[in-house]
């Protein structure tokens, strides 16, 4: 099979990161063909010497000037580019086979569009593309004839335990037609799932970080905690899945071995396990429908301290009824709270508000944010940009 190229938006992320990774363990089969990032030149250039890719880009002009000195004098024949522009051409580029779509943040909408509507293999990563614009994505997936394959680990648990014909039709499945009856999320329920309510108000940012079994960033180990996380990925999996609130359940599994279920209406449960580790999900979309090795370590059944499960409580997570509720308003409701919700982990992070304000900043921006229709990228940043500044005036 001929070498497939890759274009990693997002490189220098944990999931660009470990995507690199899982090329290293492939090397025959795939090629880091473009990488880009926003402003860490200093990776970008270890990353660049390492995987000689075609092009880079940054999204920081200063910071891809200094990309560029830097290879130029090390003598790499990378071509550096700047700007969301050449982002999005590099996610549409005639020559890359598959996009890895790990761009954090509303910054991943538009390059992340780019490579739906060129009509790609787009591995995606990126959750607020299917949170705050879930309608336009699925319906350019369509047009454009493009393959969306998830990489959130819950959303590629589900599609892995779905029928080869679901998988085939992300974005538009017949559940019901398949037999499927519900998709069941799990989720840790983070490090405070057993912490009594009346210490809630107490819990410090360093507590909220420390999250049990995976090793992420800030913002998602907090949003873990609060469990919004799982809100989101709610959210995410009734656009990827085409499921009704009817056919949605969310479980707390503390340990994440479980990473989510599929039940039939025979009474079979298909589940995905294996570690927490981000490179399973990756090289799951990477080879689909083959597989290829990871580098993760094999699950070792002997080691597991049994596995449990708990109803979630809307009482210790609002977040998750908040953004259940904001999916029935819709994408303008989603759109807010996931916005608000940036500002107030945000304020949190730097001791400005309270763990138990996070909930509140997104339950009063969601309210106030007057309802209207959303139909396309545009509108979709402009009600993100008022939801920020609606959840700063709420701090
Ligand atoms: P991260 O913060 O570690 O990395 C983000 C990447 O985006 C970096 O490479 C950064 O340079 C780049 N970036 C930021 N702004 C940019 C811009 N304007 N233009 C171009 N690039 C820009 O984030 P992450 O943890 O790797 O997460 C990436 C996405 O994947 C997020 O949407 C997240 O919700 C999702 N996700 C992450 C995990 C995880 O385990 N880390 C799991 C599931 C889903
Ligand atoms: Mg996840």
């Amino acid at each position: 099979m001929k070498k497939q190229n890759l274009v990693i938006l997002g490189s220098t992320g944990s999931i660009g990161t470990s995507t690199l990774s899982v090329i290293e363990h492939n090397p025959e089969k795939y090629r880091a063909f473009a990488l880009a990032g926003g402003r860490n030149a200093d990776l970008m250039v270890e990353q660049c010497v390492k995987f000689q890719p075609e092009f880079a880009a940054l999204d920081d002009e200063n910071a891809a000037k200094n990309l560029r000195q830097k290879l130029t004098a090390l003598g790499c024949k990378t071509q550096v580019l700047s700007g969301q522009k050449a982002v999005c051409e590099l996610a549409a580029h005639p020559e890359a086979d598959q996009i890895m779509a790990a761009i954090v943040g509303a910054a991943g909408l538009l390059p992340t569009l780019s490579a739906v509507q060129a009509g790609k293999r787009v591995l995606l990563a990126n959750k607020e593309s299917l949170v705050t614009c879930g309608r336009i994505f699925i319906d350019a997936v369509k047009k454009h004839g493009a393959q969306l394959l998830p990489v959130d680990s819950e959303h590629n648990a589900i599609f892995q335990s779905l029928p080869p014909k679901a998988q085939q039709k992300i974005g538009f499945c017949p559940l019901s037609e398949l037999g499927v009856s519900k998709i069941v999320l799990t989720g840790s329920g983070g490090p405070f799932r057993y912490t009594d309510l009346s210490e809630f108000d107490g819990i410090t940012p360093e507590q909220a970080v420390a999250h049990p079994n995976w090793s992420m960033g800030k913002k998602i180990s907090v949003d873990s905690a609060t469990m919004m996380n799982k809100g989101l990925e709610y959210i995410e999996a009734r656009w990827l899945f085409n499921a009704g609130a009817d056919e949605m359940e969310v479980i707390i599994h503390p340990q994440s071995i479980i990473h989510s279920m599929v039940r039939y209406i025979d009474g079979s449960v298909i589940a995905q396990m294996g570690n927490p580790d981000m490179r399973t999900p990756i090289a799951e979309t990477m080879a689909y429908p083959n597989r290829i090795v990871s580098g993760v370590a094999p699950l070792d059944f002997y080691q597991l301290n049994g596995l449990t499960f708990l109803q979630p409580d809307f009482n210790r997570y609002p977040n998750l009824k908040l953004a259940m509720d904001a999916f029935a308003a819709g994408q303008y409701a989603t759109t807010a709270m996931n916005a608000a919700n940036e500002i107030a982990v945000d304020a949190f992070l730097h001791r400005r508000i309270k763990f138990t304000d996070i909930a509140k900043v997104n339950a009063k921006a969601v309210e106030a944010m007057p309802p209207q229709r959303i139909s396309c990228v545009e509108d979709v940043l402009e009600v993100d940009c008022r939801a920020r500044e609606l959840a700063k005036s709420l701090l």
